[in-house]
């Protein structure tokens, strides 16, 4: 009896278990499903395919948010809908800024300083001649001299809000991306977003994630594929490369990334750069900066704003500055990783 009554008492405490541990674990799921859902969307804006991967309870509102905050970014900034506020501003040569807008805009005039006018962001006419988004040519000697001749960020003066202009066309082109990125951030501090990864064209946040592998592009693959892995946590990763916008004409190949002192592509060594930074207004601005002034003076101006960057050489030589260099796994053998010393 004693036998039999034990062997029932253990059945009745492992079938309570077994109860709780059912409970438990539907507890769990159903936990795991309300606070880490995971919403993936991939849509059109500023002229870019956005990704977006965003997990925590708000998922489905956070990616609407995403959205919508792109969509109206990009109404702001862009130069090809007359009644942006950048073009107004172009149009009228000046006028008040709103607070964010003229936040922007003076940190890629800080840029403009501190690279030495490597990067311009007054090169709206300029760019428009080779016309890279429709049917893209080289320009006529003169119009591009022309153009050239009344573009410069001196020609820009933000006092407060208020912006003059004394010629030249602003365009938001190398630096939009990545001031949607913070943008974004902000999206994802107020929903308490768990983990995201977003990215906006070559400009990607990874958000709350520790450890997230992200692959730097082949510059002479297609887009899914990468020869190098970069570990990193809650930052700002943008690319430049030659590889992105490009025609060829007479033989030559031409790219986006304009010398502003001669209005056309620079001519240099390298064939694409990454920046990585806290902010994603940073890392697009620099990247694009980094890719005109070539590795010595660009690796200077990412340490100068506490960034760390990556150059590729067109003939497949990384170069990773020291803060980022251990965290560079190179996958494609083809490369070689160097450090750069400074
Ligand atoms: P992408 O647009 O491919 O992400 P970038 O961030 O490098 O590439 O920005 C390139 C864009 O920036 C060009 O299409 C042009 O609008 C603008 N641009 C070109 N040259 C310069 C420059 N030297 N300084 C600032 N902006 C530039
Ligand atoms: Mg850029």
């Amino acid at each position: 009896m004693g036998m039999n009554g034990g062997d029932c008492d253990l059945k009745k405490i492992g079938a309570v278990i077994a109860a709780i541990a059912a409970v438990a674990l539907i507890a769990f799921i159903a936990w795991d499903g309300i606070f880490n859902r995971t919403v993936t969307k991939d849509f059109f804006a500023m002229d870019t395919v956005v990704s977006v991967k965003v997990t925590g309870m708000k998922a489905e509102e956070c990616t609407a948010e995403i959205e919508a905050c792109v969509a109206e970014l990009d109404s702001i900034l862009t130069r090809h809908k007359p009644t942006s506020e950048i073009s107004l501003i172009n149009q009228n040569k000046g006028g008040t800024l709103s607070d964010k807008t003229a936040e922007y805009l003076r940190l890629l005039l800080d840029v403009s300083k501190k690279s030495g006018g490597a990067f311009d962001f007054t090169l709206g006419a300029v760019s428009d001649l080779w016309s890279f988004k429709s049917k893209p040519s080289v320009p006529d000697e003169n119009k591009l001299a022309k153009a050239v001749s009344e573009s410069g960020y001196k020609n820009v003066s933000l006092s407060g809000n208020t912006l003059t202009l004394q010629s030249g066309v602003i365009d938001f082109g190398a630096a939009g991306k990545g001031i949607a990125l913070d943008e974004i951030r902000t999206i994802l501090e107020n929903a308490k977003t768990k983990e995201a990864v977003i990215s906006v064209g070559g400009s990607v946040l990874i958000y709350g994630k520790s450890d997230a592998k992200v692959g730097i592009r082949d510059p002479y693959g297609n887009a899914g594929r990468s020869i190098a892995t970069l570990t990193v946590s809650d930052i700002c990763i943008s690319t430049s490369g030659s590889y992105e916008r490009y025609f060829e004409e007479s033989g030559v190949t031409y790219h986006h990334i304009l010398d502003p002192g001669t209005g056309y592509p620079v001519q240099n060594e390298l064939i694409s750069v990454t920046v990585v930074s806290q902010s994603g207004a940073l890392s697009d601005a620099l990247s694009t900066a980094c890719f005109v002034l070539g590795i010595e003076e660009g690796a200077k101006l990412a340490k100068d704003y506490g960034c760390e960057a990556i150059f590729i050489t067109k003939d497949k030589t990384v170069y990773a500055t020291d803060g980022i260099i251990d965290k560079l796994e190179i996958t494609d053998n083809s490369y070689i990783l160097k450090a750069y010393e400074n």
